[in-house]
């Protein structure tokens, strides 16, 4: 399977700019994860390398199989979910098992309407299309799209002003893979236009066990059990933080002279270094949950209020920072604004008699 990329590189260079304070558990892929290829080597390429999201994978492999033997080209789907979930791993499977290339962009990269029919004139029979962030779409390349989604035809004006003529151009058949953190801010005649739309979901603890496992036997490390495990406490749910967790363990255990024999006292001491605690929280974190608690008595806090208190953007805190703390419990989204709950309380005074400082 070939990788296409779209765009400036395959690094979705448009995603929100955050190398300034680039954070340890930050589920966005920063420079380090792309800069040399890294994720692309610890990338599941087939279906029983993907671990978890189990229910998923049976509804795609059963549309991959039903498109093979009609010999048609899949459905257009659209995934979403919090970042760094595998979203593009998926999609890279998917093509995978198709047997077709995989283009890969991002909705900010077609911002001018050449840009998205130079993309659709250029597709192959088949070929599946990567579009990352399809919620930033503009209504311009939106509407380029609907008759290529459809149809599988570019309507294409010629001319200009009283001479203007439309075209229609026809396009081999092809799959779109829409990705986003935002299904809410996809426009709903785009949302139509998949016939697949599924979730990911944050992984539990065994497949997070098992996903750091992998990576530190492509790694060529010897981890012990609790290690892994460890790490899988402490990434947010997420695959794309373990492989960040474990590749600083290793610089950690590369340093210590410790590569022999990586064990969970040794996890723990690295990610003390990092400031990232046993559920996986960092500085941001606890700012954010401090903020509430001792600036505002637990909350309601509204979200605008609490980013400039923070320094971030509101969509950041949206999409970043609050989903696991909503999904572990410390956190409540409510009309009036964000609370936080006991046991977010509970976990923050249990850390002030760590040596974890804020
Ligand atoms: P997203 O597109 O949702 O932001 P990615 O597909 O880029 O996330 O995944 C980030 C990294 O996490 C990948 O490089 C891959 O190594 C790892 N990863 C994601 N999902 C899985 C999985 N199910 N099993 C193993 N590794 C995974």
């Amino acid at each position: 399977m070939a990788i296409v990329s779209s765009g400036i590189n395959s690094s979705f260079p448009s995603k929100p700019k955050r190398e300034a304070k680039a954070r340890l558990v930050d589920p966005v892929s920063i420079s380090e994860d792309v800069r040399t290829i890294k994720e692309d080597s610890l990338r599941p390429k087939s279906w029983n390398e993907f671990i978890g999201q189990s229910e998923l994978k049976e509804v795609l492999s059963i549309s991959v199989k039903a498109a093979l033997s009609r010999k048609e080209s899949l459905d257009h789907i659209l995934l979403y979910g919090p970042p760094g979930l595998g979203k593009t791993t998926m999609a890279l499977v998917l093509a995978n098992e198709l047997g077709v290339k995989c283009r890969i962009t991002s909705a900010p990269a077609l911002e001018r309407p050449r840009d998205i029919m130079g993309l659709l004139l250029n597709l192959e029979p088949n070929e599946l299309l990567f579009v990352d962030e399809i919620h930033r779409l503009t209504k311009v390349a939106e509407e380029l799209l609907y008759p290529a989604l459809e149809d599988f035809k570019l309507d294409l004006t010629v001319g200009k002003g009283t001479t203007a003529r439309t075209r229609e151009i026809e396009l081999p058949s092809f799959t779109l893979v829409g990705a986003t953190t935002r299904p809410a801010s996809i426009s709903s005649p785009l949302r139509d236009r998949f016939g697949i739309t599924q979730r990911l979901n944050f992984y539990n603890l065994d497949e997070l066990r098992m996903i750091v496992q992998r990576a530190s036997d492509l790694f060529g490390l010897s981890l012990t059990n609790e290690a892994s495990l460890e790490i899988a406490r402490r990434c947010r749910g997420t695959p794309r933080i373990a492989n960040r967790l474990l590749r600083r363990v290793r610089d950690y255990a590369t340093v210590k002279n410790k590569l022999e024999f990586l064990d969970q006292s040794l996890v723990d001491e690295s990610l003390k270094l990092h400031k990232v605690d046993q559920l996986g929280l960092d500085q941001s974190d606890r700012r954010l949950l401090l903020f509430i608690i001792e600036a505002h008595n637990g909350g309601p806090v509204g979200l605008d209020t609490l980013a400039a208190a923070l320094g971030e953007e509101p969509a950041t805190l949206e999409t970043v920072v609050e989903p696991f703390l909503m999904q572990i419990g410390f956190l409540q989204r409510t009309p009036r604004g964000r609370i936080v709950t006991s046991l977010a309380i509970e976990h923050m005074n249990s850390q002030r008699s760590k040596v974890i400082s804020n």
